[in-house]
C-alpha cells in the first residue's frame, strides 16, 4: 500500500509550484499563489474519483476521524460502535471526542460485521464506524442498512483503503462521512494528511469550519469571514496537499499494479491444502494493498510467518501478535491510561478495555495472515516472490 515506493519528478514539481509562490496556508493569498490551490485541486479529484459531492482535507486521518465525528454531532455520552481489528487512531479519536468506544465482533471479512454489531446495540449507540481494514470491505452494504433502521450515524474509516469500492460505490461513501489517511505509509501518502468525505452539504460545512477554528469560508476577505462555532485546527499545508495530489493523478496506476501482483501470488497458494483467503464482498472492489488469508489455526500461522520470515518473504504481518492493530496487545489500552484529561474522563465511563472479550474475533485474527504487495516489484522479484511464498507455506499445516 505503500505511496512512498513511487515519489518521483510528478511530486516534485508539484511541491515546486508550491515553493516557487512561497504560499504554504491552503486559504488567501490570491494573488501571491499564482493560480495554484493545491489543498483545494486535491479536494476537488477527489471527491471527482470516489464519486462523492465533498471532500475535505485534514492535516491527518486521526485528524479527519475527530472532525468527522465533530461534524456529525458524536460525541461526550455517545457510545460509537468500532472493531478490535484497527489501528489504534480509530478508537483515540472516539475518546478525544468525549464518546464511548464499543468493541464489537469482526467476520472473515476482517472487518466489523454486521451480526457483531447488531449484538453490540445498546440504547445510548449514537454512530457506527466500521474499519475497511487491509484495502477492502467490510460487509457494507448489509451494515448501512442496519444503521438506516435503527437511525444510527455510519462513519467509515476507510484510512487503509483510497481507492477501493464495493458493487462500484466507493469505501467511504456508504456512510454520512468517510475518512481517509495519507500518511506516510498508506496507498497514497502526503507525507502527512488525511481527508473527510461526504454528500451532505451541511456536514461539509461543519467540517470544513471545524478543521479551522469555525472559519465559514465565504467570501475572500479571510478577515471579514464569520465563524460558525469553536472549532479547532486540523488544516494541511499546502506543501503536503501538493505531494498528495501528485499521488492521486498515479491512483489508477497502483490499483491497477496492486491486484495484478496480489493475483499472482493469491493464485500460486490458491491450491495449497488449508489455505482459505479473507471473505471479500465484492472481490473487483478491493484495492489489493494486502493478500489477506487464513491458516487452519493459531500455531500454524504462527509457524507460517516464521517460515517465510526465514525464506525472506517481507512484509508478512500475522496481526493477532501485533502490538498496534488487534486491541488484545494494546497494554495501554487494557491499562486506560490516557494523556488528556478530557479522554480520561471519558475512561471513567467505559467498560474496562482489559476485560472486553471479542473470542469470534479471537478465533479469526488467530489464523490470519496479511502479506503486503508493493508496487515496485520487477517481474522476476514477483516470480521469485511467488516462488519461496509457496515453498515456505507448503511444509505447514
Ligand atoms: C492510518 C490509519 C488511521 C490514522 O491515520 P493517520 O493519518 O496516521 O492519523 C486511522 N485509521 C486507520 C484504520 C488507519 O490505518
Amino acid at each position: 500500500m505503500p505511496g512512498f515506493e513511487i515519489f518521483g519528478d510528478e511530486e516534485r514539481k508539484q511541491v515546486n509550484d508550491v515553493l516557487d509562490t512561497g504560499v504554504l496556508f491552503r486559504y488567501g493569498f490570491d494573488a501571491a499563489r499564482k493560480g495554484h490551490w493545491k489543498a483545494r485541486t486535491f479536494e476537488t479529484e477527489l471527491a471527482r474519483r470516489l464519486g462523492v459531492e465533498y471532500a475535505h482535507l485534514c492535516a491527518s486521518g486521526t485528524a479527519a476521524l475527530s472532525t468527522a465525528m465533530a461534524a456529525c454531532g458524536v460525541g461526550a455520552g455517545d457510545e460509537v460502535i468500532v472493531p478490535p481489528f484497527t489501528f489504534v487512531a480509530t478508537v483515540e479519536s472516539v475518546l478525544m471526542a468525549g464518546a464511548v468506544p464499543v468493541f464489537a465482533e469482526i467476520d472473515e471479512t476482517l472487518c466489523l460485521s454486521p451480526e457483531g454489531l447488531e449484538a453490540a446495540l445498546t440504547p445510548a449507540t449514537r454512530a457506527v464506524i466500521p474499519v475497511h481494514m487491509c484495502g477492502a470491505m467490510a460487509r457494507i452494504e448489509e451494515i448501512k442498512a442496519i444503521c438506516d433502521k435503527k437511525g444510527l450515524i455510519l462513519l467509515e474509516d476507510a484510512c487503509q483503503s483510497v481507492g477501493a469500492s464495493c458493487n462500484g460505490k466507493a469505501l467511504g461513501s456508504f456512510g454520512k462521512a468517510g475518512c481517509f489517511s495519507f500518511d506516510p505509509v498508506k496507498t497514497i501518502t502526503c507525507g502527512e494528511g488525511g481527508a473527510v468525505v461526504t454528500n451532505d452539504r451541511a456536514v461539509y460545512d461543519a467540517t470544513h469550519a471545524h478543521a479551522d477554528h469555525g472559519h465559514d469560508h465565504i467570501g475572500n476577505d479571510r478577515g471579514a469571514e464569520d465563524h460558525l462555532f469553536i472549532g479547532a485546527n486540523y488544516r494541511i499545508s499546502e506543501l503536503n496537499a501538493a505531494v498528495g495530489l501528485a499521488q492521486l493523478r498515479k491512483l489508477d496506476w497502483i490499483l491497477e499494479t496492486q491486484r495484478r501482483n496480489k493475483a499472482a501470488i493469491k493464485d500460486a497458494i490458491s491450491t495449497l491444502p488449508g489455505i482459505t483467503f479473507r471473505q471479500l464482498p465484492d472481490p473487483a472492489g478491493d484495492s489489493a494493498t494486502f493478500l489477506s488469508f487464513f491458516m487452519p489455526d493459531l500455531e500454524t500461522a504462527r509457524q507460517a510467518v516464521k517460515s517465510l520470515g526465514a525464506a525472506g518473504v517481507d512484509g508478512c504481518f500475522h496481526w493477532f501478535d501485533n502490538n498496534w492493530h488487534y486491541l488484545r496487545k494494546w497494554d495501554h489500552f487494557h491499562a486506560m491510561k490516557a494523556s488528556s484529561r478530557l479522554a480520561v474522563q471519558c475512561l471513567a465511563n467505559c467498560p474496562d478495555f482489559g476485560s472486553v472479550e471479542t473470542p469470534r474475533s479471537d478465533a479469526i485474527m488467530q489464523r490470519a495472515i496479511s502479506m503486503q504487495i508493493k508496487l515496485g516489484w520487477t517481474e522476476t522479484e514477483l516470480q521469485t516472490r511467488v516462488e519461496k511464498t509457496v515453498k515456505a507455506l507448503k511444509t505447514i499445516g
